[in-house]
């Protein structure tokens, strides 16, 4: 008796039933077929990835995609091993395709290991697409601003009232690039800060962070001889990350200014109301379409994308407000219906972020 074969014996048959549930329990599923695609097993997360109730004979039965088969039919009788990725309904599946090996390495057919991976499409679809855009806002002013240098610098432009509008364009572009920069270095830090959980929360006086706010503003308050009523208790103490608030609040002031005609009024209000803060700023500009209102706080969004650049925008203040929100614990939200202003609202936890 062979008592080395026996233990092993012992140990694959006591094994068994663990690796059948581990396949049965697996969050990918799992089909095996043999050389003809003929099924020879197929777990419940193939079935519930795949739409079915029960399992067919065929895999033709599963999978209805001639190339997925052709990949499958591949897998078992070359015996090569590699991947697709294939769009199924809404979602986004991989199949991974294995050979099913024999002991003496025999092709006995395809081993096909199938994820969801919907959610890291949709990730690489943001970075993309957030990479296209970051590219095209930086094109615009450095193109500018190399155009307008190298007419100068070949002399064309030979008065002097010509060549100094054309450096106004440069630095009005220059000071662009910038913004655009020091915003996404804003955005970038705070969300790594958010990965990380290193928001720092004080107990701070939210009178004098919104009075701080406006006062940040104060050159283009001027400017534009616009008024701000500030409402807010002086004793109203909560936990809170200054800097963020603070930016996230001249953010929104900012935009208030820059969307409210001359010698309006922005107003600015705090209070706390079943344990929430809520700092609103209202003001009496033009409002925004109600349709825009849900995706106004993405990258790059802008209700007119024309105006917003002519204004000096980037296209990212509300996104930082956004992220300032999060970091608190709490959301952001903009209420406004077209010809009567914008009022945009920050609510976060009173007591701050619960651990
Ligand atoms: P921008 O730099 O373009 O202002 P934001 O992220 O701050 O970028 O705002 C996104 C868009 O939301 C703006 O382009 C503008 O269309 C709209 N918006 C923001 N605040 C207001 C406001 N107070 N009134 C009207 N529109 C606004």
């Amino acid at each position: 008796m062979n008592t080395g074969n026996t233990a092993l014996a012992v140990n694959a048959s006591s094994l068994r039933p663990l690796s059948d549930r581990v396949l049965l329990n697996l969050v990918d599923g799992v089909v095996t077929v043999d050389r003809s695609l003929a099924i020879l097993n197929c777990n419940r997360a193939a079935l519930r990835l795949l739409e079915r109730d029960s399992s067919p004979l065929l895999l033709s039965g599963l999978i209805t995609d001639p190339a997925l088969l052709a990949d499958a039919s591949e897998a078992a009788i070359s015996g090569r091993q590699f991947e697709t990725l294939s769009p199924w309904g809404e979602r986004f599946y991989r199949f991974h395709f294995q050979p099913l090996l024999g002991e003496i390495d025999e092709k006995l057919g395809a081993v096909i290991v199938i994820s969801d991976v919907t959610h890291l499409k949709k990730l690489e679809n943001m970075r993309r697409e957030f990479v296209a855009n970051v590219s095209h806002e930086l094109k615009t002013p450095v193109t500018a601003i190399i155009g307008f240098l190298d007419t100068l610098l070949s002399g064309a432009v030979t008065d002097p009232a010509g060549r100094r509008r054309y450096l106004e364009i440069i630095s009005r572009q220059a000071h662009r690039l910038q913004k655009l920069v020091s915003d996404l270095l804003q955005l970038s830090r705070l969300e790594q800060d958010l990965e990380s959980d290193r928001i720092e929360l004080v107990e701070e006086r939210i009178h004098e962070i919104l009075t701080s706010a406006s006062e940040l503003c104060e050159l283009r308050i001027q400017e534009k001889q616009i008024k701000v009523r500030i409402e807010c208790d002086r004793s109203l103490i909560i936990p809170v990350n200054v800097s963020l608030l603070e930016q996230a609040l001249v953010n929104l002031i900012d935009n208030a200014i820059t969307y409210s005609p001359n010698g309006s009024t922005i107003e600015i209000a705090s209070a706390v109301n079943r344990k929430r803060l809520r700092i609103e700023v209202k003001d009496a500009g033009a409002g925004i379409p109600e349709e825009h209102l849900p995706r106004l706080f993405e990258r790059f969004y802008r209700v007119d994308k024309g105006r917003s650049r002519e204004l000096g925008g980037t296209g990212l203040g509300l996104s930082i407000v956004k992220h300032a929100a999060i970091a608190h614990g709490g959301a952001v939200w903009a209420e406004s219906t077209l010809g009567s202003g914008a009022r945009f609202i920050i609510e976060i936890p009173s007591a701050g972020v619960s651990p």
